[in-house]
């Protein structure tokens, strides 16, 4: 008890994935922890396509309890814009995602966790016994306020309240995501994901099919002010033009559209500092190509808790205490410049060069190894010479690394 609030062990701010996952590591290590939610109940609006492959649950130790599971899928079919298609197959979830965050938080609670919704961080003080720092104290909206905890998560999202009150990071850049549900949507248990530059703008579309013929069919666009007349054109264009969509059971007003915003300039420069970390999309870990953060941010989470209990039972809470976070996920998480260059000279391409290149791939993708990535380069450049300048192989390779074993989904 410090100033008359009582002193948890660690605090978690946002209880999306990232912060339901580092409150329940926590709380399963013995530490008094708090988490808190800005919104009045966890997991909605959904931001999210929903998507998780086997390779994320397992490394995660994730056994997903049948509620939360939408549908069993193959994984991923890319679809280039001639209309070729190839496919990543390694198999997964669409989960229901709200009730798939609910389920973390409960489990969390049930290890002794607590939660506070409707309460948002909007101050961070530092605490100090003489020269010794020994934790944050923080203020918002919320009765519980203020908090105190020898170690904040930042786990609140593309919000980065800890970055933006800290001055701790730049604002990322970020892409705008849109989505609708849609009924009767046909399917073979494939994610489809469309790369065609002509609707989104450094972006794609997907259908991720869900329980009982629903589908997310939705898009992320660079060009944010686009994104729903962007949706609207490529659906109106497309067979998903006669289907119906319907606000999704969670949404009881409003436009049936429901999306966020996902920050694609990298993992922040500071993800560690004094008492704190920050983890999944606060620290900016998404994965470039295609934009998935959820397994980033489960798995984060998991390094966080782990340094928190050497850094609170060592005594010692300082950023030198808390470097090893940064050292865990830089060592696990995949090469996020080297992806994004791929991504980059991939969107360079003009479309017939795109679909050359796709024409070339193997119908399945997943299985290439080092000898097939090889030949499909010299099929590419023996039928286009000139793509070799327009780096078609970073191009290529960016593909291989959307896979679920590098954080893809
Ligand atoms: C349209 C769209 C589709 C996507 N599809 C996929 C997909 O299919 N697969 C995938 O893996 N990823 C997908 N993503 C990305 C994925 O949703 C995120 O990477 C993931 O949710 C990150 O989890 P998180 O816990 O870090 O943050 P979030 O899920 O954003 O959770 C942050 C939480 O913090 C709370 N919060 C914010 N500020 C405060 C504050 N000051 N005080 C208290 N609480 C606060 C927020 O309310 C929120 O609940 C998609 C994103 C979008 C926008």
């Amino acid at each position: 008890m410090v100033g008359g609030s009582t002193m948890y062990d660690v605090l978690v701010i946002g209880a999306g994935p990232g912060g339901g996952n580092a409150a329940l590591h926590s709380a399963r290590a013995g530490l008094s922890t708090i988490l808190i939610e800005d919104h009045d109940e966890i997991g909605t609006p959904v931001h999210c396509g929903e998507c998780i492959s086997d390779v994320a649950c397992a490394n995660l130790e994730l056994e997903l309890p049948p509620h939360v599971i939408s549908k069993r899928v193959h994984g991923i079919r890319v679809i280039f814009p001639d209309g070729t298609e190839k496919k990543l197959t390694e198999e997964g979830y669409v989960l229901e995602k709200h009730l798939f965050e609910r389920w973390i938080c409960d489990e969390a609670v049930s290890k002794g966790a607590e939660l506070c919704l409707g309460h948002k961080v909007n101050s961070m003080e530092k605490m100090y016994d003489g020269e010794k720092f020994i934790g944050w104290r923080c203020n918002g909206k919320g009765d519980k306020f203020p908090i105190e905890a020898k170690v904040v998560i930042d786990a609140s999202g593309v919000a980065g309240v800890s970055s933006k009150i800290l001055e701790l990071n730049p604002r990322p850049h970020v892409i705008a995501g849109m989505q609708y549900e849609m009924l009767e949507v046909p399917t073979d248990d494939y994610l489809d994901f469309y790369i065609w530059p002509k609707y989104v703008e450094k972006g794609y579309v997907w259908m991720i099919p869900k329980s009982d013929g629903r589908a997310n069919v939705g898009l992320v666009t660079e060009n944010k002010s686009q994104t729903k007349k962007s949706l609207d054109d490529f659906i109106k264009d497309t067979h998903f033009k006669d289907l119906e969509q319907v606000s999704p059971s969670w949404k009881i007003k409003g436009n049936p559209a429901f999306g966020g915003t996902i920050p694609i300039s990298g993992p922040h420069e500071n993800t560690h500092a004094d008492g704190l970390m920050l983890i999944g999309d606060a620290a900016g870990f998404t994965s470039p190509l295609f934009e998935g953060g959820s397994h980033l941010a489960l798995k984060s989470a998991v390094f966080a808790a782990q340094t928190a209990v050497k850094a609170i039972s060592s005594g010692n809470l300082t950023a030198d205490s808390l470097a090893e976070y940064t050292s865990l996920w830089k060592k696990e998480f995949p090469p996020y410049n080297k992806i994004l260059s791929g991504k980059s000279a991939l969107f360079n391409l003009s479309d017939d060069d795109m679909s050359v290149m796709a024409q070339c791939f193997p119908d399945e993708m997943s299985n290439m190894g080092p000898h097939g990535k090889l030949l499909v380069c010299l099929k590419i450049l023996l039928r286009r010479p000139k793509l070799y300048v327009k780096r078609i192989i970073p191009a290529m390779l960016s593909f291989g690394y959307s896979r679920a074993k590098y954080y893809g989904w």
